[in-house]
């Protein structure tokens, strides 16, 4: 009896520093400048590379096994505690134990997750760190923008970006670690050094959730679909990079992985981000009009319009009813399915692009 008491003392001292330690995190998150230079250039910048540089010698996803370790040690756990509840003489007691253990593993769990990765959310956006501004665009901006980068691709000689298209996971991580070295952005996050780029173990898996790929925060591992089609993985590898690079939120993600290939050497890397940057502009323009975005769609190149039904077609064989749960512009193309967080994260890597090519458009009347 007294040794139950004692442990049931010691859960509960140990949830108050727990939820002491999240809520000084979350008042910290009101200062993304203080973020930015104490845990995303300091801390996270060392730590990151630490993880990338021991995990990065295991040649396959280690994080994955851990994931799939954890979700059988949970539903055990859970079995386990509703065993031991059933079989305690005070019910009421164990059940408070149980549930005590539960949530402080809760908490920790979301600790190391937020230490380890995910206080770099609370970053500043890109209006500070890049100098960008986040005007809104309107319909005209959208018809504009996706002219500007038909005409981009028109420019790239399409003949070499099929010769230079390859699967080769070694040179595609390369390619991605020069074309962020090449920005030579005044941030020592982009030096990127050790990369921990692996194809993961569950890319089948990944491919019915309509997932490209992943960022582990516990073993700093970027995770890709090695299924997905060649035209998408060069843009691909530097979307996850860039989440390995403190780029946490999707967009930014999307949007470092954007000018990295533009202002890569290699055309595939280009046309890569071009293809992907079209995407975003396209579906936009189909949720706002369907009618506008075929008669842009049609304007498009032929080699865009099969290497896009190419992508449709592979979500199309890949997808499960897993599927409909997460956010994913090739299958709202096909129909109207529109999501709440989808629509966010396109909307503000398109609102990124409209304002880096801004000056590039037709003035607005
Ligand atoms: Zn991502």
């Amino acid at each position: 009896m007294r040794k139950k008491s004692f442990s049931l003392e010691k859960s509960v001292f140990k949830l108050i520093v727990l939820i002491i330690i999240a809520i000084l995190l979350n008042w910290l998150k009101h200062y993304p400048f203080l973020i930015e230079n104490l845990y995303t250039n300091g801390f996270y910048l060392y730590w990151s590379t630490l993880l990338r540089f021991v995990f990065g010698q295991i040649p396959f996803a280690i994080g994955d096994l851990f994931y799939a370790v954890f979700i059988i040690f949970l539903i055990y756990s859970v079995f386990k505690s509703i065993k031991s509840i059933i079989k305690s003489r005070n019910k009421g007691a164990e059940g408070i134990k149980r549930g005590l253990k539960f949530i402080n593993f809760t908490l920790l769990f979301y600790l190391i997750f937020q230490l380890s990765w995910g206080i770099n959310y609370a970053r500043p956006n890109f209006n500070s760190t890049l100098n960008l501004s986040a005007d809104y665009y309107e319909k005209a901006d959208l018809i504009n923008l996706a002219d500007l980068l038909i005409a981009k691709i028109n420019k790239i000689d399409y003949s070499k970006v099929k010769g230079l298209r390859i699967n080769d996971h070694s040179t595609l991580i390369k390619n991605a670690q020069s074309d962020f070295q090449n920005l030579k952005l005044n941030n020592p996050q982009t030096k990127y050094l050790f990369p921990s780029v692996k194809p993961s173990l569950s890319s089948i898996g990944l491919s019915k959730f309509g997932l490209e790929g992943y960022y582990n925060p516990f073993t700093g591992e970027a995770n890709v679909n090695r299924l997905l089609p060649a035209v998408t993985l060069p843009f691909t590898y530097a979307h996850e990079i860039a989440h390995q690079m403190s780029f946490a939120r999707e967009d930014e993600a999307s949007f470092m992985a954007y000018i990295a290939g533009i202002k890569s050497n290699n055309l595939s890397s280009k046309y890569s981000a071009y293809f992907a940057a079209l995407n975003y502009v396209l579906f936009e323009l189909y949720k706002i009009d369907p009618k506008q975005f075929q008669e842009v769609y049609n304007l498009t190149p032929h080699n865009f319009k099969s290497d896009f039904n190419e992508e449709r077609t592979f979500w199309k064989q890949h997808r499960s009813f897993l599927f409909d749960y997460m956010s994913s512009m090739i299958d709202s193309f096909l129909k109207v399915n529109q999501q709440e967080t989808g629509i966010l994260s396109y909307r503000e890597v398109v609102i990124w692009i409209y304002n880096y090519h801004k000056n590039e458009l037709p003035a607005k009347r």
